[in-house]
């Protein structure tokens, strides 16, 4: 399919409901309870069937549709995660922000649509995506810094993934920092040493530090070790459709 043809059906799709939020529970490491929940986007493609991120975010960014599909995850994941605190899960919800979606208005529109979905903001944390996109000027140190201020979460996602530096940690707010699970896929010491470094500075601003990718027990044996507090991967449960959620909640709660 030509890109234009699919970027036009990206946006009908936007239109009529096919974006789905998929969620992956996030554990204390401590305790082992699920502690929040990520959205992850999905496609349902009615002929294609369920499309990944990786076959549409990049060209969401192009056709400047990643705004729209920040708004569909928010209302979408919002009011589910509403309904389960309604129901007495207090479980968090973290949302991926593509760099490119913050802008003035950013965290003015996000607190106040948390806010009518009857959630509070210090349930929501924004995952926004190191990466070249990022431009950590100034005005985008501050719009973050709004979020924060605001009582919402804001968390450096995928951090070590290529263009890292430690020197992001210095210059841009943040409550959490994720770890990259290609970090986890490499056994070096400067790996081991890295991630300590990033602990040290997360950890004396306050922020939680998250180890995503932990696929089984020798990746969460690194982990803890590495001092994570929280962390998620298929070792404990992929992403899930809400409906499949039911244990995942109840374990919550429990
Ligand atoms: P991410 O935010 O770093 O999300 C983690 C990705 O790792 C997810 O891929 C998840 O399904 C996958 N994953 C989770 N556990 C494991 C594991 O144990 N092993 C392996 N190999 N993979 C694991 P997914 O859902 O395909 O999403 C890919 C990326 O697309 C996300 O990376 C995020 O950057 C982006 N994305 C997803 N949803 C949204 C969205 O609503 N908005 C924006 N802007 N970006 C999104
Ligand atoms: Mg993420
Ligand atoms: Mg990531």
């Amino acid at each position: 399919m030509r890109e234009d043809e699919l970027a036009g059906r990206l946006r009908h799709a936007l239109e009529t409901g096919q974006l789905v939020a998929y969620f992956q529970p996030q554990y204390d490491l401590k305790t082992g309870r699920v502690v929040a929940l990520e959205a992850l986007c999905r496609w349902n493609d009615p002929d294609e069937g369920l499309l990944m991120p990786d076959r549409f975010i990049h060209l969401a960014e192009q056709h400047h549709l990643i705004a729209d599909i920040g708004r569909v995850m928010l209302e979408e994941s919002g009011r589910r995660a509403a309904d389960w605190h309604r129901r007495g899960v207090s479980v968090g919800l973290s949302l991926n922000v593509s760099p490119s979606e913050l802008d003035a208005g950013f965290a003015g529109r996000v607190l106040r649509r948390i806010h009518e979905l009857g959630l509070a903001p210090g349930d929501v944390t924004l995952e926004i995506t190191e990466s070249p996109a990022m431009r950590e000027t100034d005005e985008e140190v501050g719009w973050l810094q709004e979020l924060i201020d605001g009582g919402a979460g804001v968390s450096i996602d995928d951090f070590g993934a290529g263009h890292t530096s430690l020197d992001i940690l210095r210059h841009v707010p943040f409550t959490e920092l994720k770890i990259d699970r290609s970090l986890l896929a490499d056994p070096s010491e400067g790996v081991d040493a890295l991630v300590a470094s990033a602990r040290e500075i997360a950890h004396a601003r306050g922020a939680r530090i998250v180890a995503e990718g932990i696929e089984d027990e020798k990746d969460l044996a690194r982990v803890l070790a590495w001092g994570c507090d929280r962390g998620q991967g298929y070792h404990f449960s992929p992403p899930l459709p809400a409906e499949q959620l039911g244990p995942v909640l109840e374990s919550a709660a429990g």
